[in-house]
């Protein structure tokens, strides 16, 4: 069985996980962590990161599968908490062509009243 990955110095999101950047946390359990993002591009726009810093998708390894799974079922309910009754949209972004800019894995959950951008 391989270990957890440590916190990786320098990490945004590790750092907003041990609670050395402020954030205002929404959610959170023993494998993950959820918060507004800071730009917000809907009306309900939040980050869910797992505790363990994982890059992306591209190095997530088959131990990572049932924390994936309870990230995307987590979902919904904290939409429909924050404000996206209506539905919502799924967002991961993966590596340079995915448009990655933190390198700690993040789902993004985007809803709300329409317009809003796209990513
Ligand atoms: P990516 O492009 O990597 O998928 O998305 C990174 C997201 O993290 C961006 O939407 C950006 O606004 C958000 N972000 C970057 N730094 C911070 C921060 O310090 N706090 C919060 N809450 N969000 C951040
Ligand atoms: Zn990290």
């Amino acid at each position: 069985m391989s270990q957890a990955n440590p916190p990786e110095p320098g990490c945004i999101f590790c750092k907003i996980v041990a609670g050395q950047i402020p954030a205002k946390v929404v959610y959170q359990d023993d494998e993950i962590v959820v918060f507004p993002d800071i730009n917000p591009a809907a009306p309900v726009h939040l980050l869910m990161v797992p505790r363990e810093h994982v890059e992306n998708l591209m190095t997530a390894q088959a131990r990572h599968q049932a924390l994936l799974g309870r990230m995307l079922g987590l979902a919904p309910r904290l939409a429909r908490e924050q404000g996206a009754a209506d539905g919502f949209r799924i967002v991961i972004n993966n590596g340079p062509d995915g448009g990655q800019e933190v390198y700690h894995l993040h789902v993004h959950v985007l809803g709300g009243p329409r317009p809003w951008k796209r990513l």
